[in-house]
């Protein structure tokens, strides 16, 4: 069985990569969809400010980019005064993000929902559930947006239900394989995270760095949020 994870191996895999050498990199996956220009009208999915940890299409700024479904995803995370959490950071509540809204980044129908899976303890990962609990929205133009490592048991729609644009989903969270809490998002060609091509997602009207983007790709260590 095919399994790639989903993670948020958030620190050491930034440490990893800002001490390689560009020839001991992994490869970009390779991809048809270089060029996409994103067909859903995509907003952040969270109120407030958030901050870019991965998300590039450079392997250098996003670990993701080396795995074909998630070429193009992004972690994030908030912070605040130069951190991600408060005092030592040895449990969730202490995480900025931690049980934040997370809303639909565009409209479409709920096609898978995992909501059942306990949140982690800080550096420890859950790797027998690489996206912990997850949405998957179908935005019905062959697009599916897959937001993972939801808080246990804060989700509040169900398969089949139809969201907009902006609709709560549920709250950040710390489940799956993820070092701590964040949101892993990135849009793909089907259904199945394990299974699919990425593609890249223009977001519409957010400010990154307090500019004003009427349409990009976040990248790493950008301050973002929604207009
Ligand atoms: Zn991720």
């Amino acid at each position: 069985m095919k399994k790639i994870s989903i993670s948020a191996i958030i620190v050491t895999m930034l440490f990893t990569i800002l001490s390689c050498s560009n020839d001991d990199l992994p490869k970009a996956a390779e991809s048809a969809y270089l060029n996409y220009k994103t067909k859903t009208e995509l907003e952040l999915p969270f109120d407030e400010e958030w901050w870019v940890f991965w998300g590039g299409r450079s392997v250098r700024e996003n670990y993701h980019v080396a795995l074909k479904e998630q070429r193009f995803a992004l972690d994030i995370v908030q912070r605040i005064d130069g951190s991600t959490h408060i005092g030592k950071g040895s449990q969730n509540e202490d995480y900025h993000c931690f049980g934040k809204r997370l809303n639909a980044p565009g409209n479409g129908k709920i096609v898978d929902v995992i909501n059942n899976i306990e949140d982690n303890i800080p550096g420890e990962f859950n790797q027998d559930s690489p996206t912990g609990n997850r949405v998957i929205i179908d935005h019905e133009n062959g697009e599916f947006s897959i937001l993972a490592h939801f808080k246990k048991g804060s989700i509040i729609v169900s398969v089949g239900d139809t969201v907009i644009k902006g609709q709560e989903l549920g709250k950040a969270g710390n489940s799956g394989n993820s070092s701590e809490p964040h949101l892993h998002y990135h849009l793909q060609t089907t259904a199945d995270p394990f299974d699919g091509d990425g593609l890249p997602a223009q977001f519409l009207d957010y400010y990154a760095d307090n500019i004003l983007v009427e349409i990009g790709e976040p990248v790493r260590n950008q301050k973002i949020k929604n207009q």
